[in-house]
C-alpha cells in the first residue's frame, strides 16, 4: 500500500510539474506572441507614413521648378499630416509603456467638461477632416476633476477611431449628460459599429475586430490606452453599438466629485 500510495504522490507531482512547465511554456509562448504582433505593427505603421513622407519629399525636391503651387501645397499636407500621423504612434507607444509600467499618474484639477472637450476637438480638427462633428452638451454639465492631458488623449484616440473606421461624410457626435452623481460621455459615429462578442475585446491590447483593420494605419493599443487613462481618473470606458442606428458608441462615465472636494475655477477666481 506504501509503495502504492508513493507512486500516486509521485505521479501527482509529475502531473503538477507538467502543468506548471505547460503554463510557463503557454506564458512564453503568449509573450512571444505579442512582441511578434509589435514588432510587426510597429514596422506597418511607422514605414507606411515614412515612405509617403519620403515620396512627397523627394517629389518637392526634384520637382520644385516644375510643380504646379496647388501640387506644392497638397505635397506638403501629405507629409504634415503623416508626420503627425507618426507622432501620434510614437505617443502611443509610450504612453503604453508608462502604463505597463505603472508610470501614470492622472494630475486631477477641476474641469468644465464643456471647455475641456472643446479645446481638445478644436486641437483635433486636422483628423475629423472628412467628418462632421456634433457637439451634444448640455451647458449645466457638472465641472469634474480631470487630467487635461489625458482627457485629450482618450478623446483624440476615440475620435481617431470614428475618422477610421466610420465613412468619410459621416457624422461623428459627442454628447454630454450629467446622472447620478457622474457624467456620461458618449462618442457616437456612423459606421458598421463592432459585432457584439467583440465590445469587451476591443479593449484588449493589439486586438483589431476585422482582418482589414490591420491595413489601416494603427496600433491595435489606442483603447486599451484610453482604457488606462480613463481608470486613472477614477473613470470607466466601454464599447457598445448604437440604438438608434448603425454604429458604435464609446462610453466614459466619470464621477463627479463631491462639492467640498471641487473648488470650481470660477469659485476660485472669484
Ligand atoms: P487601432 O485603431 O489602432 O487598431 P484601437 O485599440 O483603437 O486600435 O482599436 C482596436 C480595434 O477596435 C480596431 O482595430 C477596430 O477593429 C475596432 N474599433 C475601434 N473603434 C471602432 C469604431 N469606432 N468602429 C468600429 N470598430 C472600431
Amino acid at each position: 500500500l506504501f509503495d502504492a500510495l508513493a507512486d500516486m504522490a509521485a505521479l501527482a507531482i509529475e502531473r503538477v510539474r507538467l502543468v506548471e512547465d505547460l503554463d510557463r511554456a503557454e506564458r512564453a509562448a503568449e509573450t512571444d506572441r505579442l512582441r511578434q504582433a509589435l514588432l510587426t505593427s510597429i514596422s506597418h505603421d511607422l514605414r507606411t507614413p515614412l515612405s509617403s513622407v519620403l515620396g512627397a519629399a523627394t517629389t518637392l525636391r526634384d520637382l520644385e521648378e516644375a510643380l504646379p503651387h496647388d501640387a506644392k501645397k497638397d505635397l506638403l499636407a501629405t507629409i504634415i499630416e503623416e508626420s503627425e500621423r507618426l507622432n501620434r504612434f510614437i505617443v502611443n507607444l509610450l504612453d503604453m509603456t508608462r502604463l505597463e509600467a505603472g508610470a501614470i499618474a492622472a494630475s486631477l484639477t477641476p474641469q468644465d467638461v464643456d471647455e475641456t472637450v472643446d479645446t481638445a476637438l478644436r486641437r483635433l480638427g486636422r483628423i475629423l477632416t472628412g467628418h462632421r462633428v456634433v457637439l451634444d452638451l448640455p451647458t449645466a454639465l457638472p465641472a469634474l476633476r480631470l487630467d487635461p492631458v489625458l482627457f485629450e488623449q482618450v478623446l483624440v484616440n476615440l475620435l481617431d477611431n470614428a475618422a477610421k473606421y466610420a465613412p468619410e461624410g459621416s457624422t461623428v457626435t459627442v454628447r454630454g449628460t450629467a446622472e447620478h452623481g457622474q457624467v456620461r460621455l458618449e462618442v457616437l459615429d456612423e459606421g458598421d459599429g463592432l459585432p457584439e462578442a467583440d465590445v469587451e475585446r476591443v479593449f484588449d491590447k493589439f486586438y483589431r475586430v476585422r482582418k482589414s483593420d490591420s491595413v489601416r494605419a494603427g496600433t491595435g493599443l489606442g483603447l486599451a490606452i484610453a482604457r488606462g487613462f480613463v481608470e486613472a481618473m477614477g473613470g470607466t470606458l466601454t464599447a457598445g453599438n448604437r440604438r438608434d442606428r448603425l454604429g458604435a458608441v464609446f462610453t466614459i462615465l466619470l464621477p463627479v466629485p463631491a462639492a467640498g472636494h471641487l473648488h470650481s475655477k470660477r469659485a476660485a477666481s472669484a
